[in-house]
């Protein structure tokens, strides 16, 4: 890997209970943004969604785990060499995270799901989002337990003892347990060490037809910005499959909502990539990992103020029907998971009803349903806005729980 050459491969979710130090570990391996380059346009997608890219890097003629590190110079004053960039997922609220994960985004290519050492195994959300996982079948998983700066010798055994019980006859069953504390920046380079065994690079086919989803979209002109001046909306994404280059053409859906004679329905845009910016640079050709941001020679204020996200963008002619309905096979979760215990609500799960609303995330859309029509496992939802989805999407079914929406299962687009 030339120094270059740094656009992410691989997309890693940190998962875990608030609190147990996703941020802080996140920072601790990714360094802060020191990179002025192209500011407006990372701040704008990278910051809500919380990806943030990391070099690792080795010391040379040092053996592993001990040569890992993210830092240029070693502790000899010699320079590592950079060995991959990972962009982790790290994204505030997790609820957004879950839905999108479950949904089957394939914006995950493997998780580390951080655990602290001070607190009982499990939490609620280390439940929650070890479900997820095991749901969607991310396999890959590193399990870091945090904080470990805070507990003696003996609450860090017993602590370590409680999350191998837990995570027992789960995904992450075989996943390694690394003790750090993200921190004082303890036992980073075995953690590195976990992820580069762990959680390798997907083979990844090229020539498939490229597909992004977007999770942003904006204007990032200046007010009082001249014609002559004025930049086509970005979009800002991830891209999954195939490749995406300066120049291509690009359709976006569901699109824009056209108005006629009292008529509403929403019609596929269609423009060109004019740059790409991948892992903080300005590249002519992109490929799955990481954040991508996409400028194109859409008028900006079609794009302005996230207009665009949840949308599907990719070659034209390629993508899934735009759907205002339809039907999916469900598969209701035994319990609702991850409930506090002081919230109200049932935490048994009923079956889905016909005229109820749920809130149903596909790709990276967030869409409200109404159920038209439920009957033993399948349902038939009316959609507030439209999606883009293919037979076969998985679809993440939340439900009005108490005061939230909790997730109560996952359909499939039939
Ligand atoms: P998140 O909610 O999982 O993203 O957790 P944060 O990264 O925001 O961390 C929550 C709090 O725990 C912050 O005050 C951190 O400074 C602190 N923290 C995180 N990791 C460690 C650690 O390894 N040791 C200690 N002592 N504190 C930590
Ligand atoms: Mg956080």
């Amino acid at each position: 890997m030339t120094e270059a050459n740094t656009q992410p491969e691989v997309n890693i979710g940190l998962v875990g209970h608030v609190d147990h130090g996703k941020t802080t570990l996140v920072q601790a391996l990714s360094g802060s943004w020191t990179d002025q380059h192209s500011e407006e346009m990372k701040r704008g997608i990278s910051i809500r969604l919380g990806y943030a890219d990391a070099t690792f890097r080795r010391c040379p003629g040092v053996d592993a785990p001990e040569c890992y590190t993210v830092d240029e110079e070693c502790e000899d004053g010699s320079a590592s060499e950079p060995v991959r960039t990972v962009s982790f997922v790290d994204a505030p609220g997790h609820e957004t995270l879950m839905a999108t994960m479950l949904s089957g985004a394939s914006i995950m290519d493997g998780a580390v799901l951080v655990v602290s050492a001070t607190e009982d195994v499990p939490q609620a959300q280390t439940e929650e989002h070890l479900m997820a996982l095991d749901l969607i079948g991310i396999e890959n998983i590193v399990i870091a337990q945090n904080k470990v700066d805070l507990v003696d010798r003996d609450r860090a055994v017993d602590n370590y003892r409680q999350i191998q019980e837990f995570v027992e006859g789960t995904v992450a069953e075989d996943a390694p347990i690394v003790p750090v504390s993200a921190q004082q920046e303890v036992n980073l380079d075995l953690l590195i060490d976990a992820i580069e065994s762990e959680i390798p690079t997907p083979d990844r086919d090229p020539s498939e037809h490229a597909r992004m989803y977007a999770a942003r979209s904006f204007d990032i002109n200046r007010p009082g910005a001249t014609a002559a001046d004025l930049k086509g909306g970005v979009v800002g994404g991830s891209l999954v499959a195939g490749e995406l280059s300066v120049g291509d053409g690009l359709e976006i859906r569901p699109g824009r909502e056209v108005d006629e004679e009292g008529q509403t329905e929403w019609r596929p845009l269609e423009t060109t990539v004019r740059s790409l910016q991948a892992g903080s640079n300005d590249v002519e050709s992109a490929r799955p990992g990481g954040l991508l941001g996409v400028g194109t020679g859409l008028d900006p204020s079609l794009t302005k103020g996230d207009a665009l996200a949840g949308q599907v963008a990719g070659e034209p002619g390629t993508l899934p029907p735009t759907r205002n309905e339809f039907e999916m096979q469900v598969d209701l979760l035994d319990r609702v998971v991850g409930k506090e215990d002081d919230e109200s609500g049932e935490s048994d799960i009923e079956e889905i009803s016909t005229g109820e609303p749920l809130m149903l995330t596909v790709g990276t859309a967030t869409t409200v349903g109404a159920v038209t029509s439920a009957r033993d496992g399948e349902c038939e939802v009316s959609l507030k806005r439209p999606v883009c989805a293919e037979e076969g999407a998985q679809i993440a079914i939340n439900r009005r729980v108490g005061a939230r929406w909790r997730l109560i299962g996952v359909g499939t687009l039939s």
